[in-house]
This record gives structure tokens, C-alpha cells and sequence, in this order.
């Protein structure tokens, strides 16, 4: 079908407004928070309800035409970049919470709410929604759960699959169908899990049930600052080791709590080689023991200084340097390439100096934010784009951090998702016989490869020519996919 053919069909589906066609209009759309990678889109819809993304995606299934879904577009991995001849469905106009149910402690929202808009509304009922990424203020929870996002919080309360119930997906045929269910448990295979990280390769997440939890009695935060980095790090093992199960515990390097601390005024110390954010919640008895714990394990590791939060305000202005860390980070270079992997915290001291080698041998300097507690590395990478070669020298430079973590145990993503960004990384990860099943899955969904195509699982071949894996017998099992 021909564009102006298409743009046609989709003026009886939603009002001219909701097409987007102009290069003005598109050009908010060409990349997510991966600023590196930019595509002008070749066409953007915005539906406003169910029935009319049913048809869209049926009008696009029946005339391959491929769909990539966009949240808010705060993507970190390259998710919701644009491909050439793909329509960018935009989730944003389905921003409704439909339902608080206090005593089921449930909300039924639309994907195109904003994280921290569920626990603005279930707090008049004293409940909130616990994964907290850092981007919460402007992220929807549809982009949240195709990424499996996760957040300070979700060392103690789990990633987005752990607080959700139930999620309505349109198939790629148009199809409208429930996974999971109200309830905690539901039979069959967890198709909810499934569809929770998929990256748009599955369905379209049309309406979702989260799981609200009753905001802690109290929770204080406790910033321990360090002269070195293995202290810092030991402290962080010795935390969990103890049997504490903080609701945060971040870590920031000197670059990192500079930048943060010029930006946020959060009272960062700036002496310091690394800090420490360990956050505790629960009873007031619960808090003031544990905290008491995690001091005398900090003094004992060296802390050069410790603080405790003594009310919200405090609380809120230790966080707020953490939580502008990548902006802040973003100040001191035009540009910033932010990674995401995970190692086993133990080789967290490891890593972390085989970082440094890495940002001395390709000259690129590298501000280091981590959530600790679950060894979730951010190394932020700093570089000019516009300086010849350095974007290259930096995407190298990121691979060969996966490529660390993956070798000690680790994964390539913990939180941002593969997008087009780690995919050749995925077959370091994973062998052909993995991905192979990725791919069964993908057919089982998406027989057409129609949803979000190029993305987040890559294809035998590539990974063959990569040197990363072996296609066996020369064999695919559905040589279709392997198009991408
Ligand atoms: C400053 C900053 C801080 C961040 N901090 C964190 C953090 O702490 N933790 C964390 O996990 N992430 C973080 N992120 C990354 C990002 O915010 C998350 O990945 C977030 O979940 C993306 O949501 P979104 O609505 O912006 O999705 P988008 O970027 O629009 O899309 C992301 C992916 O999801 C797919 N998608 C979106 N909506 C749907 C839908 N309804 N149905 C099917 N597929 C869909 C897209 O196709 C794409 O593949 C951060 C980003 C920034 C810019």
C-alpha cells in the first residue's frame, strides 16, 4: 500500500489531527532518550482508544506494514527509534487511570501513564507504586513494562514484572487479549512475564492492573561517603550480607557526585571518592535498628562521613542528586553515551578499575552511577559527537563494558533494554540455541516480523558474521526473520 493510500485509511480510523505527516510534526518523534541514533519517522498515528489501535494494527497487519510502539520516548537502548516504511504508534493519548482499588491495593491504568502519576493518585488512599525509575516524571508505565523497568526501589520491591497483574495487548492481528489476571496467581504459561521486557516485539500494551503497596511508616535515607571505591563497595556486600534488605542502596563516583551535586545542591561531599545512598523503610523500630546496622558496618568500612536524613524534605534532597545524576552528567560534555549492565556485586571493585583503564586507553572520560545494591552498573561515557571518530571510539568503548560484565558473570542490560543499541551484544549473551528460541517466540506472536522490527533479539546470521556464535547446520529456524 502506498503511503497516501495509508494515510487515507487511517482518516476514517482517527481524527487528521492524530496523523502526523510533516517533517515539523516527526521530528519530536526521531529518536528516544539514545539521542545518538535518529531516524525522521515516516509516518506517526495517535490513537485515543482500544477499538481504534485494533484497527490500525489490523489495516498495517493486512498490508505489512511494520508498527514500532512509542511510550514517552525516554528510552535509553534505542527501543522506539524510527525504521524506514514503519508507522510510530503513539501510546501518549491513552493517559487514564481507570480504577483505584484500595482494597484489592490495584490500579487499572492506560500504557500512557506517567510512572509517578499512578502514586500521585493511590496516595490519597495511602498506597503507591513502587519500581521508581528515574526517569519516573515523564516515562509510561506501557514503556515500563515492555522494558521491565526498574528503579531505586526495586532492590527491596522488585522490577515492573513483580508489581504488575494483569496486561491487555492487541496482537498483531488485532486481536485484544488478557495476560495474567486479578488475582496473584493465573494458570497456564506466564504470558505476563513474557510480554513484560518484550520491547514492542509481542503486542501492543494497551491497559495494564499494577500492584500498589502501603507507603512505609518511615523511611530515612543514610549517605556514607568514602575515600576509595573499594570501601565503598565492600560496605555494599557487607549490607546485604548482614541480612538487611535496604529499599535503595546507590553508589556514586567522583565524577558522578560532582556533577550531581553542582546541579542538585543535594549536599553531596565533593572530596569524596564514592558515596553511598542507602535507604531504609518499614516500621519506626524497623528503621531506626536497621539503620543503626548499616552506620556501624559504614564506620567500620572506613566512611570518611555519614548523614541521616531526619524528615521528607532531607530525604527528598538526598535523592534529588541521585536522581538528576544523568542530566548533571549531561552538563559536562555535549554528549553522553549511558550504559547499563549488571555483574555479580562481588566483582563490582573489579570492574570499576578495569572501567578506568578502558576511559584512559580511549581517552573518554567516564562518570560512574550504579544501583549497588543489585550490581546495575550506569557508566556514563562522555564524548563530543561532533568531534570526527568519537562517537565510534565510544560505542566501542561501551561494548567492551558489556562484554566485561558478561564475563564476569553478569548481563549486557539490567534495566534499559536491548533496543538497537546492545543487539549485537546479545549474541555474546546468548548462544544459537537461545536465540533460536527467541525467535520461535517472536513467530508464535508476530508471524509477519511486523512489530518493531531490527530490535532487541538479533538475527542468526548477524550474530554468525559477528564471530559471537555458530548457526547450526547452517540451518534457521525461520529463515523469514532472518531478513532484519
Ligand atoms: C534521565 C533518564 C533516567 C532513566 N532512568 C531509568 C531507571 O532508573 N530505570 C529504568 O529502568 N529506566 C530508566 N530510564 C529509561 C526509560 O525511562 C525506561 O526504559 C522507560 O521504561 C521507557 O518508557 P517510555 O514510555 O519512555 O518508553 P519508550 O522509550 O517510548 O519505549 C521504550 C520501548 O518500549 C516499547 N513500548 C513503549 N510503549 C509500548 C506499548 N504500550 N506497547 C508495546 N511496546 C511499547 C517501545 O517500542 C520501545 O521498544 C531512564 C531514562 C532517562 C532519559
Amino acid at each position: 500500500m502506498q503511503k497516501q493510500q495509508l494515510i487515507q485509511h487511517l482518516y476514517k480510523i482517527v481524527a487528521k489531527t492524530s496523523v502526523l505527516v510533516d517533517k515539523d510534526e516527526l521530528h519530536p518523534y526521531e529518536c528516544d532518550g539514545l539521542s545518538a541514533y535518529k531516524f525522521l519517522p515516516w509516518l506517526v498515528v495517535l490513537p485515543e482508544s482500544i477499538k481504534q489501535i485494533q484497527k490500525i494494527v489490523k489495516l498495517c497487519f493486512d498490508n505489512n506494514i511494520p508498527i514500532i510502539a512509542r511510550g514517552a520516548g525516554t528510552g535509553l537502548s534505542g527501543g522506539a527509534l524510527p525504521q524506514e516504511n514503519c508507522l510510530i504508534l503513539s501510546l501518549a493519548k491513552l493517559n487514564q487511570i481507570l480504577n483505584i482499588d484500595p482494597i484489592a491495593r490495584s490500579a487499572q491504568v492506560q500504557p500512557g501513564v506517567r510512572n509517578l502519576a499512578i502514586s500521585a493518585a493511590a496516595e490519597p488512599f495511602g498506597l503507591y507504586y513502587a519500581p521508581d525509575p528515574s526517569s519516573q516524571i515523564a516515562c509510561s508505565i506501557g514503556g515500563n513494562v515492555a522494558e521491565n523497568s526498574g528503579g531505586v526501589h526495586c532492590l527491596k520491591y522488585g522490577l515492573t514484572v513483580h508489581n504488575i497483574l494483569e496486561v491487555k495487548i492487541i496482537s498483531i492481528e488485532g486481536e485484544l487479549i488478557t495476560l495474567g489476571g486479578q488475582s496473584l496467581d493465573s494458570p497456564g504459561y506466564d504470558l505476563l512475564a513474557l510480554i513484560t521486557g518484550s520491547e514492542g516485539l509481542l503486542g501492543i500494551i494497551v491497559d495494564i492492573t499494577v500492584k500498589l503497596l502501603p507507603i512505609p511508616e518511615k523511611a530515612q535515607v543514610l549517605l556514607a561517603a568514602f575515600d576509595n571505591v573499594l570501601d565503598a563497595g565492600k560496605t555494599v556486600g557487607e549490607i546485604i550480607a548482614n541480612g538487611i534488605i535496604p529499599a535503595g542502596l546507590e553508589m556514586m563516583d567522583k565524577l558522578a557526585i560532582n556533577a550531581a551535586e553542582d546541579f542538585a545542591h543535594a549536599g553531596y561531599p565533593k572530596e569524596a571518592a564514592a558515596i553511598l545512598l542507602c535507604e531504609l523503610d518499614g516500621t519506626i523500630e524497623e528503621v531506626e535498628q536497621s539503620i543503626f546496622a548499616v552506620k556501624k558496618i559504614a564506620e567500620k568500612n572506613n566512611a570518611d562521613s555519614l548523614r541521616i536524613s531526619q524528615n521528607e524534605t532531607e530525604r527528598a534532597l538526598i535523592w534529588a542528586g541521585r536522581k538528576a545524576a544523568f542530566p548533571a552528567v549531561g552538563r559536562l560534555s555535549p554528549d553522553y553515551y549511558c550504559m547499563d549492565g549488571t555483574i555479580p556485586k562481588k566483582c563490582l571493585p573489579e570492574i570499576l578499575d578495569s572501567i578506568n583503564k578502558l576511559s584512559e586507553q580511549y581517552n573518554l572520560p567516564v562518570a560512574n552511577v550504579f544501583h549497588a545494591g543489585d550490581g546495575n552498573l550506569h557508566p556514563l561515557i562522555l564524548y563530543d559527537a561532533n568531534i570526527e571518530g568519537e562517537l565510534e571510539r565510544t560505542e566501542e568503548f561501551g561494548a567492551k563494558i558489556l562484554e566485561l560484565c558478561v564475563k564476569v558473570g553478569g548481563t549486557i542490560t539490567g534495566e534499559h533494554g536491548v533496543g538497537i543499541e546492545k543487539i549485537d551484544q546479545m549474541c555474546i549473551q546468548f548462544q544459537s540455541q537461545e536465540l533460536q528460541q527467541f525467535h520461535s517466540i517472536k513467530a508464535a506472536f508476530d508471524r509477519k516480523t511486523l512489530l518493531n522490527p531490527g530490535k532487541a533479539v538479533p538475527s542468526l546470521h548477524r550474530c554468525a558474521e559477528l564471530g559471537g556464535m555458530h548457526v547450526h547446520d547452517g540451518q534457521l529456524p525461520h529463515p523469514e526473520l532472518d531478513r532484519f
